[in-house]
């Protein structure tokens, strides 16, 4: 394993966690970040698992010792990566998967221009707020103006999609997994058969699906 350092960012609710899990599923070697925020659990998360659930003065403790690669504030509440995640995979030979917002994406972007970044897009806002609702219900936690600023927060980070090396759209979970996939491989080498698959989500390959998207949007 080369140790490459890939950057997934989407707008809450288009599935990065689904595609995330299921690439995780098919493909060796590749390790999680598992960031610190401030924000409270949602549904069944437990701490350490989806996130460190951290005090508000804790992390900016940790800001304060140098300890974060990146943070931001997302959605009022604090969200980083430690050094350590990324010593901890080097370390271990393994790749490395950073679940992180656009804020984020454009320090590493700056620091560590070998990182590979994903952008994932949902198809259009009437199915990305679909999937909110849907996901917030099954988590008793339905709140419209929760609901409403994640949309039009993924408007806004929607702009940032051609600082991306790739995009891909979740519609169809197969797909979309297939596409993951292939960008991964693609990345460490391989070419037997994934290299299609990656080169049409390069962002600079302006597929159908993505203009699609964009354009449902308005984000052109
Ligand atoms: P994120 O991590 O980007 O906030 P999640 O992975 O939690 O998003 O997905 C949000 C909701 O959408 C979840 O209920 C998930 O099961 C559902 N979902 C994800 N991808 C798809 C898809 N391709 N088709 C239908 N539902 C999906
Ligand atoms: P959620 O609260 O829905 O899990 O995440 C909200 C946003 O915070 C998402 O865009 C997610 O990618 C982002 N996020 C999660 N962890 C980190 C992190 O460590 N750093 C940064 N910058 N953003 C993060």
């Amino acid at each position: 394993m080369a140790g490459i350092l890939f950057i997934i960012s989407a707008p809450s609710g288009s599935g990065k966690t689904t595609l995330v899990e299921r690439v995780r599923s098919l493909v060796d070697g590749l390790d999680f970040s598992i960031s610190y925020t401030t924000r409270p659990p949602r549904g069944s998360e437990t701490n350490g698992r989806e996130y460190h659930f951290t005090e508000r003065f804790t992390f900016e403790q940790m800001i304060a010792d140098g300890e974060f690669l990146e943070w931001a504030e997302v959605f009022g509440n604090y969200y980083g990566t430690t050094m350590a995640a990324l010593d901890h995979a080097r370390e271990a030979g393994k790749d490395l998967l950073l679940d992180i917002d656009v804020q984020g994406a454009v320090q590493i972007m700056k620091m560590l221009p070998s990182a590979v970044s994903i952008f994932i897009l949902p198809p259009s806002p009437e199915v990305l707020e679909m999937r909110l609702r849907n996901r917030s219900e099954a988590e008793k936690m339905t709140c419209e103006a929760v609901i409403e600023e994640r949309l039009r927060q993924a408007r806004s980070e929607l702009e940032q999609v051609q600082d991306y090396k790739y995009a891909l759209v979740n519609d169809v979970l197969d797909q979309a997994t297939a596409e993951m996939r292939a960008i991964v491989l693609y990345e460490r080498g391989q070419t037997n058969g994934v290299e299609e698959i990656a080169a049409s989500c390069l962002t600079t390959a302006h597929s159908p699906r993505l203009d699609a998207a964009l354009e449902s949007f308005q984000v052109g």
